[in-house]
């Protein structure tokens, strides 16, 4: 076993440090203050190809695998950044490079990696599906060679951001199938030109961290047959082809957010004087914070496991699954843990620590909360009866 990293990946990790420098806290909380979007720093993880690195050669990417897209984003998040503001384009991408024919890949890719189209939305949750993605109703009707698409989603983040949507949505009545897994497609939807026609209502959702997310309103949409994305009905498994490697660079986020909760609490109660000492030398302090370092490093090599599984094409659900888990939750408990040290000085906005207390909160509910996680860790690794 070898736990070194490659020099590829130590250079990545150091050139994404330093274009992160340049983004320090004050950017992040002023975005935050304002609830803007982190336009200059997308742009310039675009221009340096970041965003482009699992992306093929050949369609115009780095052709990377996911352990290197997982150093990306971890340095992001470890940095005092929100990697969640642009990550969605990486693990999108699979499902048109995974399941699109060669004339949508040829067509898209390159423009994605370019930064030219922006693929940062994706339309599955529904108000009245919640986690039961099988129980979506935006439906798609064939008309012609085509299709018209009417429905409601909810919590699509970054539509006001992105030039194109992948969209999940019916193609059989639910009622008429014997494996509810079907019937469902996948699109690929022009979405500044369905909003200019009318066809796509946006309308955002306030939350409590600066996530952009929104509501989409969708009526009458019509679509070419060219915007199916792989084989009509069987949506749902063209877009949990890609579950995995959102599980992986997920993890990923936290695992950044964990070191920088670590470090800021580490700094702070080092400093920080009172009762004459060190904050920091009292064992109430200190055991927390080594506590989530600990956990952090387990998560990692459940990380680094599914990292090497998914990029030698190896069967990699429960190890990618077992990282997102752990991750996030050694990355709440490193922020709980910040925010003990930090006492009052907590909540002041200007130590950041009470925006990546709440940034970091995300990662146990979406994009899958915990509960389905450990639901799939139950049921489809260690063979439980199913609940759902
Ligand atoms: C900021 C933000 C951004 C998001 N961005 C996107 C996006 O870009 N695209 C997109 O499609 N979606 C997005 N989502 C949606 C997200 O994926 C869903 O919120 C999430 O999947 C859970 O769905 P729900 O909120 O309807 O919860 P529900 O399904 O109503 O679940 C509520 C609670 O019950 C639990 N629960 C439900 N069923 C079970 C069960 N069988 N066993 C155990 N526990 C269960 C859940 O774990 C959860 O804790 C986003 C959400 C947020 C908050």
């Amino acid at each position: 076993m070898d736990f070194r990293a490659t020099t590829e990946q130590a250079s990545i990790r150091d050139a994404v440090r330093a274009l992160c420098a340049r983004f320090p806290d004050a950017y992040w909380r002023d975005l935050d203050g304002r609830s803007a979007y982190p336009e200059a720093f997308v742009a310039a993880l675009t221009a340096a190809g970041w965003l482009a690195c699992l992306i093929p050669a050949e369609y115009g990417g780095a052709g990377l695998g996911i352990a290197e897209a997982s150093a990306v984003l971890e340095e992001i998040n470890a940095s005092g950044g929100n990697a969640a503001a642009a990550h969605a384009q990486m693990y999108t991408m699979g499902t048109l490079l995974r399941h699109g024919s060669e004339e949508q890949k040829r067509t898209y890719l390159p423009r994605i990696a370019t930064g030219e189209l922006r693929l940062q939305a994706f339309g599955i949750t529904e108000p009245e599906a919640g986690s039961e993605t099988t129980r979506i109703r935006t439906t798609a009707t064939k008309r012609g060679d085509g299709y018209v698409v009417s429905g409601k989603k909810i919590f699509i983040s970054r539509a006001l951001q992105s030039d194109l949507l992948l969209l999940l949505a019916r193609t059989t009545p639910y009622d008429e199938l014997a494996d509810k897994t079907r019937g469902l497609s996948v699109f690929l939807v022009d979405l500044r030109a369905a909003v200019a026609g009318g066809r796509i209502t946006i309308r955002p959702i306030d939350t409590m961290i600066n996530h952009h997310t929104t509501e989409l309103f969708i009526d009458g949409l019509e679509l070419p047959a060219s915007a199916l994305v792989g084989q009509a009905g069987m949506g749902f498994r063209h877009i949990i082809d890609s579950w995995n490697a959102e599980r992986i660079l997920l993890a990923s986020e936290s695992l950044g957010d964990g070191r920088w909760f670590v470090d800021r609490a580490t700094r702070y109660a080092s400093e920080r004087v009172v009762f004459g000492r060190p904050i920091g030398a009292n064992q109430g302090v200190q055991f927390p914070i080594a506590q989530s370092h600990a956990q952090l490093g387990a998560a990692r090599l459940v990380r680094d496991k599914a990292a090497w599984l998914f990029d030698h094409a190896e069967p990699c659900g429960a190890e990618a699954n077992m990282a997102k888990l752990l991750a996030s939750q050694a990355a709440w408990a490193a922020a709980n843990a910040t925010m003990d040290a930090y006492g009052g000085y907590a909540f002041a906005k200007e130590f950041d620590v009470e925006r990546k207390f709440r940034e970091t909160r995300l990662y146990m509910t979406a994009p899958v909360s915990n509960n389905l996680v450990l639901a799939y860790i139950a049921e489809h690794v260690l063979g439980l009866p199913r609940s759902y």
